[in-house]
């Protein structure tokens, strides 16, 4: 499918190297060589550890007809004539330009969603409504950087209608560069959490740095966030701001939320009810917000309904599987932040049916100095129904230790290694049990969890 002909590049990207034919077409666009695919454009981009650059005779013996190319590199003999070579000053802003432009040329409907959790589940739901009633193109999986939004950008099909964008961050200035690219014309807001404090200092520095997407948000476009949250309560900016949430001061609030077997029920101030595959009330957020950007852009509401009934996501995050003996294992060990493991533990207290809840935590990593208050934060939410709670790990041991002196009625006890904490968990293998696993990817909890299924 036709993306633009060469023709056009060389009115973005003026200073061309080789013969330009108009009739050429680009089908795709990519940054790694080893992709084969006909009529593409090869953008090499440097990295730590490679540089694009050297790779450009695979890129064209894989199906490049066009290149860009760093002018402060020479352009090798073997790049064929006939291929046009655009010479930049840096890939990576080329990369980022032609998708500017490229947003601008197709002008779909943009909506851009930020946050500290819940960004890639948001953006599902978000697509799945979109998809109801418009062409869609979406954000696949987590591509969500200062490279994957341009490639996701220059991936949509020319009749797009709504584009449904991720952006994520680590530090000051990349939504912000993230969003004048996008230039969304509704954003959202999922969440402020603790994520990447390391480079932000607070959460008010986090709250900051997610504002940036108004930067490039349109003068009448509106942001949804998260309106529970203190640091987005009465913010000063120029655009319209809808808050979702659990308080009834929302503008569109949530009430009535059940979790049952695998689905969860909620109700919004609208007076609808919905249903998504998903567990947990931070879940009913995130489809609170596809709710409202339906309504925005006019989707029906028995549509809206059904596309969150229906929904498939990215991937299962917060996944049940069954154990030796019919013990019910919660497999949340993907990625962890102090806000998404009170979430998680949120959860597992109020699924029904289970004698013994337990709660499995490792540590969770990039929290800097204060690590530690962060971990300990984590015990405010550890409460009846929990009846055992397993740590492992530096950090994650301030939990065990709290909750030892200020719940004495769950078990609460750290482990050292992997190995001890198996062989402790083996006397907890049966039907009336539920174990939640959650930590940062680095403390490989589903290593344990490989040895307790059946
Ligand atoms: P990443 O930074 O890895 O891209 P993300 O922001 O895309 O993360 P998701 O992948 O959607 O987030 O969800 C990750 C985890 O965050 C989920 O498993 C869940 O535990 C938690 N989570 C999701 N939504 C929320 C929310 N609104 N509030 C708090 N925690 C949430
Ligand atoms: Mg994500």
């Amino acid at each position: 499918m036709m993306l633009f002909t060469t023709n056009w590049l060389s009115s973005v990207l003026k200073d061309v190297k080789g013969k330009v034919s108009e009739e050429a077409v680009i089908e795709k666009v990519f940054t790694d060589s080893r992709v084969k695919k006909e009529q593409s454009l090869f953008i090499p981009i440097q990295g730590e550890n490679f540089d694009g650059h050297q790779f450009v005779d695979e890129a064209i013996a894989n199906g490049a007809i066009a290149v860009i190319w760093d002018r402060k590199i020479s352009v090798p003999e073997s790049i064929p004539p006939e291929i046009p070579v655009f010479l930049v000053d840096d890939t990576l802003q080329a990369l980022q330009e032609l998708a500017t432009q490229y947003r601008q040329k197709v002008n779909p409907k943009v909506i851009g969603i930020t946050g500290s959790n819940g960004k890639t589940t948001t953006k599902d739901m978000v697509a799945s409504v979109m998809q109801s009633t418009y062409r869609t193109h979406h954000t696949v999986g987590n591509y969500n950087n200062e490279i994957g939004l341009p490639l996701t950008i220059l991936d949509m099909p020319r009749d797009t209608e709504v584009l449904v964008l991720e952006m994520g961050m680590s530090a000051f200035g990349e939504i912000e560069l993230l969003s004048k690219i996008a230039k969304p014309d509704h954003a959202i807001i999922t969440n402020i959490g603790e994520s990447h404090i390391e480079f932000l200092g607070s959460r008010e520095g986090i709250a900051k740095a997610k504002l940036e997407i108004i930067s490039g948000l349109s003068d009448k476009g509106i942001l949804i966030v998260d309106g529970d949250e203190p640091l987005l309560q009465q913010l000063h900016i120029p655009n319209k701001v809808i808050s979702c949430g659990f308080d009834e001061s929302n503008d569109l609030s949530i009430s009535k939320v059940a979790i049952n077997h695998n689905i969860t029920t909620f109700t919004l101030s609208d007076s609808n009810t919905y249903t998504i595959p998903l567990l947990g009330k931070h879940h009913a957020k995130n489809a609170t917000y596809a709710v409202m950007i339906g309504k925005l852009l006019q989707v029906d509401t028995k549509k809206i309904f059904n596309s969150l009934e229906n929904l498939k996501i990215t991937s299962m995050r917060f996944e049940l599987l069954k154990g030796k003996n019919g013990v019910s294992l919660i497999n949340d060990a993907y990625n962890a932040s102090p806000t998404s493991m009170k979430a998680a533990i949120e959860v597992v207290k109020e699924i029904q049916g289970f004698k013994h809840k337990v709660l499995v935590l490792g540590d969770v990593f990039e929290l800097g100095g204060q690590s530690k208050d962060f971990h300990r934060t984590v015990s405010e939410v550890i409460k009846q129904p929990i009846t055992e709670l397993f740590t492992i790990g530096n950090d994650a041991e301030v939990i065990s230790n709290a909750i030892r002196q200020e719940v004495p009625t769950i078990t609460s006890q750290h482990f050292q290694s992997q190995e001890e904490l198996i062989q402790e968990l083996q006397s907890y293998l049966n039907e009336d049990t539920l174990i939640l696993f959650k930590a940062s990817r680095g403390m490989k909890l589903e290593l344990i969890i490989e040895k307790l299924l059946k």
